[in-house]
């Protein structure tokens, strides 16, 4: 690892963090450089190298030559390397959790919960690296064996949200790297500090240099574009919006790149009559307000059965009405701002526009003055079926509630979206609830649970919420190629 030049934060004198490029294992200053602030004032806290396509082909080449090493290195050493990374990381949560807390805004027990996540892909990874099996079988004909061996994709480069700036790092990184495959990683422009942190720990893990490569960028489009157009990448690893997600796959079919994405969605939470009403509250909140509501399996949309939803509603109004509101750093917040301008503009246009189609706000529902991109915890009832706030992501605090009278309504209203990423499920009856399930168009369900995310399972969506799955043995799989030989022994 090399001497690395420390900046300060300007507004937390205790947060030492890296703010230039990380490539090829060397920190490279850029000709100019990206503000990135904080949620909770709007305030600078860093400015950050803004990399060019110049830097993103400069890190193509630190991974292309990285990748015959690390590929031939032992699967035990890879592995070893990842658990290191998974104890560096738990050792250093706080300080990660803070990090996260003041460039994405997120409440610390949100970034704490966040870091732990995290760090548990490191450690499934580390599990997995040693496990990626082949398979040696008769031909049907008994002519020959069929022998089947997984090799690593090659020069895979990562694009990740800012919801999430440590965890969507670390689920595509730790599979990535188990597989045998060297990286680039693009993070927001608005959550960068959190990549460049894990680049050194990786680094301090015994990552050799060229394998993770990290590169904030303003120019995310021309960046990316020039690494997906550059013959040595092999495979891009998105997770996004679907806007941008159409964008890459269209990209990476001009040299027909390897794609994995995951992207938006707008997950329905069906209470049933029959459901343990307290537990469905519980899980109402953990599904809508995990993160302050910026998170892609954010309950969307409530559809709770008619005999039931008053008592439904006036629960969770209760709760959300509850929370506390502020800095993210504060230990006694609950939520806290959202992560820009932009996002609460868009909270604040769909509420609005639910209002104006009928519903009623019976907590929330009005934007407070600033400094700060703060949005309340609000419930909608009596959302009209047309509002666009049923359509469309909302990512904030916001719980619109729509009544239904029977299951096959139900099951209608929560697949009538072009997403498909999670739905959630809540009925005492075991039946019903996995019948349910598999009538529902989405990659995941929560059947009685508010909380799908485990590194241990395969996390993605169908429809236009992806393709691929992250977590769990398949998402390793998505970062190796099935070599078959044909062979006569
Ligand atoms: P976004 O606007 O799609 O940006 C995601 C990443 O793509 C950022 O690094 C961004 O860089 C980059 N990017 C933007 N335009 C690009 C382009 N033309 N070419 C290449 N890269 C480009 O999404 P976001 O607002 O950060 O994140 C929220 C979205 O992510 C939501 O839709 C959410 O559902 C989804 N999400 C999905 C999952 C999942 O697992 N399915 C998990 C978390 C979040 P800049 O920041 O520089 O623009």
């Amino acid at each position: 690892m090399p001497a690395c030049p420390q900046r300060r934060l300007t507004n937390r004198k205790e947060q030492r963090v890296e703010t230039d490029l990380f490539i090829g294992g060397k920190w490279v200053p850029a000709e100019s450089r990206f503000d990135v602030l904080d949620p909770a004032t709007g305030d600078v806290i860093a400015s950050v190298a803004d990399g060019t396509v110049a830097h993103a082909l400069a890190a193509v080449d630190a991974a292309a030559g990285a990748a015959r090493d690390w590929a031939a290195k032992p699967p035990r050493a890879r592995s070893e390397i990842l658990r290191s990374a998974y104890t560096l990381m738990v050792e250093r949560a706080e300080e990660l959790a803070k990090l996260i807390s003041l460039e994405n805004g997120k409440a610390l027990v949100d970034a704490r919960g966040e870091v732990a996540y995290a760090a548990e892909f490191f450690r499934w990874y580390a599990e997995e690296a040693v496990r990626a099996a082949g398979s040696i079988t008769t031909a049907p004909s008994g002519a020959n064996r069929i022998v089947v061996v997984r090799q690593p994709v090659g020069v895979c480069v990562l694009v990740t949200p800012w919801n999430f700036p440590a965890a969507m790092a670390t689920r595509k990184i730790g599979p990535a790297l188990a597989a045998g495959c060297t990286v680039v990683l693009k993070p927001a422009s608005d959550t960068p500090l959190t990549a460049l942190a894990l680049a050194v720990l990786l680094a301090e893990a015994g990552v050799p240099d060229g394998v993770v490569n990290v590169l904030p960028s303003r120019s995310s489009g021309q960046v990316v574009s020039a690494m997906l157009h550059d013959s040595r990448v092999r495979k891009v690893s998105f997770t996004g919006s679907t806007e941008v997600g159409r964008i890459l796959l269209a990209q990476a079919a001009d040299n027909v790149v390897n794609t994995s994405m995951e992207l938006g969605g707008n997950a329905p939470f069906l209470v049933f009559a029959d459901a343990d009403l307290d537990a469905a509250v519980d899980g109402a909140m953990i599904a809508k307000m995990r993160n302050g509501g910026e998170a892609c399996t954010a309950a969307n949309r409530f559809y709770v059965e008619a005999p039931i939803a008053g008592d439904f509603a006036a629960r969770l109004t209760a709760r959300m009405a509850g929370l506390r509101l502020g800095p993210g750093a504060d230990e006694s917040t609950q939520v806290g701002p959202l992560v820009n301008e932009d996002t609460v503009a868009k909270v604040d246009s769909l509420v609005r526009q639910a209002l104006d189609d009928g519903a009623t706000a019976t907590t929330g529902g009005t934007r407070p003055a600033g400094p700060g991109f703060y949005y309340p915890p609000t419930v909608l009832t009596a959302v009209s079926p047309g509002s666009a706030i049923l359509r469309e992501e909302i990512f904030g605090p916001v719980a619109p509630i729509v009544t239904f009278d029977s299951e096959s309504e139900a099951v209608g209203l929560a697949n009538d979206t072009e997403y498909g990423l999670v739905a959630y499920v809540y009925t005492g009856d075991l039946a019903r609830g996995l019948r349910v399930s598999e009538a529902l168009e989405a990659g995941m369900v929560g059947l009685n649970r508010g909380l799908v995310s485990d590194p241990a399972a395969p996390f993605g969506g169908v429809k236009q919420s992806g393709i691929g799955r992250e977590g769990g043995h398949e998402g390793m799989l998505d970062y190796l190629e099935s070599k078959y030989i044909a062979t006569n022994w």
